[in-house]
C-alpha cells in the first residue's frame, strides 16, 4: 500500500490513437502519477448512435475518411492535461467535473466525449493501480463512496449475448439489430459462458445447414450474420440452436432483442419484415413475438423520440424488461423524463454516451433509486479495453451486453469477468435467473 501523496498526483497524460474493432481510430490515454504509476483507458464507438448522445469528436478531414481523432488528442494534450495535472487520481468526481467545466457545453461538443472519457477511465485505473486494488474493487468503493471492509460480495452479470447480428451491424436484411441469448439456469458465470459458447457453435451449424457457407460470416459484434430477412427466422434459429446444444429454451436460456428501431423508422413508419408498421402496429407485432418466444428483454423497441410508445409497450407487457438505449443515452435529464413517463424499466448504460465515469455512476444510481434495472453495455466499435466488465461487477447491476462469444474485442470482457469470478470465488454470485432484480441486495 502506497501512502505518499505524490503517488496519487497526476504528473502527465499521454494520449494516442489506436484502432477500434472496425478498424477506425479511437482515443487511448495513459495517465501517469509523479511516482510513475500508470492507468490506461480506450474509448469505444457506436454505429447506431443515438441522436442525443454526447459528441464523439472526429476530425472530418481527409485522413481516415473524416474519422481521425487528432482534434480530440490535441484537446487532451493542450487543454485537459494542464488543468488536471497535480490533481489526485482518487478525486474522480472533481477531475470529471473539471473536464465538464472546461468543455462548457451540454453535449461535450467542444472537447469531445471521446477525449474526456478516455481520461476519466484512465484516472480510475490509475487510482486502482496506486492502491493495488483490482479495478472492480476500486470502482465499487467509488460507487459506494466508502472503502470496503471485510468480505465484499459482487454480483456477476447475466450476459445478453448477441449471437445474430442485423440492422446497422450486418449486411443482411434483418431490421432488428441484435438477437441475444441470456443464460439463466447456471450456477456460475463460467458455466453460463460455457453455455453461451455451446449455443453459439450449435447456431453456426444450424445456420450453415440452412444458408450454406455464407452463414458463417459474422457481424460487428461477432454474432452470425446470415442472409435473413424476417425476425421470426432469427428467433426460430435461436430456439433450435439452444435445443441442439442440449439446453431448454425458457428454462436455461431466455431471449433478448435490441430493435434499435430508430434505424428502421422512416416517414413515420417502421420498415420491418417487408412491411410498414405504425407505432401501434409495431407494438402488436412485439406483443405477438413475446407470446411466441421466451423473450425477456426488448431494447429500443421504438425510435428515440417516442417516449409514449415505449410507455405503452411497458404497460401492455408488464413482465417484459423494456430497455432504453437511444431514448435515454445514459443522460440524466433524458433518463428522468423516461422514468417520469414510465417509458421502460431498465437503462442501457454506455459510458461513452455521456462521457464521464461520474455521470455514468449517477445514471446507474438514478435507475436503481427508481426501481429500474441497469444493463452495462459495450459499443459495436470496441477495443481490447475490458473496463465495462469490471464496471458491471462493481455496480452489481446483474446484466451486461457485450456481444457474441467471438472476436477478442467481445471476449475480452467475458474473459475478464471469468478472471474476476476466479479471484472472488465464494464472494461472487452469478445473477442468472434474477438478472433484473438481484442487484437490490447489493445496493
Ligand atoms: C446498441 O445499439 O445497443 C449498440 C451496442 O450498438 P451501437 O454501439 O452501434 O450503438
Ligand atoms: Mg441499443
Amino acid at each position: 500500500m502506497v501512502n505518499k501523496l505524490d503517488a496519487f498526483l497526476i504528473d502527465k497524460i499521454k494520449a494516442r490513437w489506436v484502432l477500434d474493432s472496425r478498424g477506425n481510430p479511437t482515443v487511448e490515454v495513459d495517465v501517469f502519477t509523479r511516482e510513475g504509476f500508470m492507468g490506461r483507458g480506450a474509448v469505444p464507438s457506436g454505429a447506431s448512435t443515438g441522436e442525443y448522445e454526447a459528441v464523439e469528436l472526429r476530425d472530418k478531414d481527409k485522413a481516415f475518411a473524416g474519422k481521425g481523432v487528432l482534434k480530440a488528442l490535441k484537446n487532451i494534450n493542450g487543454i485537459i492535461a494542464p488543468k488536471v495535472k497535480s490533481m489526485d487520481v482518487r478525486e474522480q468526481e472533481a477531475i470529471d467535473n473539471t473536464m465538464i467545466e472546461l468543455d462548457g457545453t451540454e453535449n461535450k461538443g467542444n472537447l469531445g466525449a471521446n477525449a474526456i472519457l478516455a481520461v476519466s477511465m484512465a484516472v480510475s485505473r490509475t487510482a486502482a493501480q496506486v492502491l493495488s486494488k483490482p479495478l472492480y474493487v476500486y470502482l465499487k468503493e467509488l460507487i459506494q463512496a466508502s472503502e470496503s471492509s471485510g468480505e465484499v460480495k459482487f454480483l456477476l452479470p447475466t450476459p445478453h449475448s448477441n449471437v445474430i447480428n442485423g440492422g446497422e451491424h450486418a449486411g443482411n436484411n434483418l431490421a432488428i439489430q441484435e438477437f441475444m441469448i441470456m443464460p439463466i439456469s447456471f450456477a456460475t458465470f463460467r458455466n453460463a459462458i460455457q453455455g453461451i459458447s455451446e449455443v453459439y457453435q450449435a447456431l453456426k451449424a444450424v445456420l450453415m445447414k440452412k444458408y450454406g457457407p455464407i452463414a458463417r460470416n459474422v457481424g460487428d459484434e461477432g454474432g452470425m450474420a446470415p442472409p435473413m430477412t424476417f425476425t421470426t427466422d432469427a428467433m426460430d434459429a435461436l430456439v433450435t440452436a439452444i435445443e441442439e446444444a442440449g439446453y431448454r429454451p425458457k428454462s436455461d436460456f431466455l431471449l433478448a432483442m435490441d430493435a434499435a428501431a430508430s434505424e428502421f423508422f422512416e416517414n413515420d413508419v417502421y420498415h420491418i419484415d417487408e412491411k410498414e408498421l405504425t407505432p401501434m402496429e409495431l407494438l402488436d407485432y412485439y406483443s405477438d413475438l413475446v407470446q411466441t418466444y421466451p423473450i425477456a428483454s426488448l431494447e429500443d423497441p421504438f425510435e428515440e423520440n417516442d417516449y409514449n410508445s415505449f410507455a405503452a409497450l411497458a404497460k401492455a407487457q408488464p413482465s417484459l424488461q423494456v430497455v432504453t438505449d437511444d431514448l435515454t443515452v445514459t443522460n440524466l435529464k433524458r433518463l428522468k423524463t423516461a422514468i417520469d413517463l414510465d417509458s421502460g424499466n431498465c437503462l442501457l448504460l454506455k459510458v461513452n454516451q455521456i462521457g464521464t465515469l461520474t455521470e455514468s455512476i449517477a445514471a446507474a444510481k438514478l435507475s436503481f433509486d427508481n426501481n429500474w434495472g441497469v444493463v452495462v453495455s459495450h459499443r459495436s466499435g470496441e477495443t481490447e479495453d475490458s473496463f465495462i466488465a469490471d464496471f458491471s461487477a462493481a455496480l452489481s447491476c446483474g446484466q451486461i451486453k457485450t456481444g457474441a462469444p467471438c472476436r477478442s474485442d467481445r471476449t475480452a470482457k467475458y474473459n475478464q469477468l471469468l478472471r474476476i469470478e476466479d479471484e472472488l470465488q465464494i464472494n461472487a454470485e452469478y445473477a442468472g435467473k434474477n438478472f433484473g432484480t438481484a442487484y437490490k441486495q447489493y445496493l
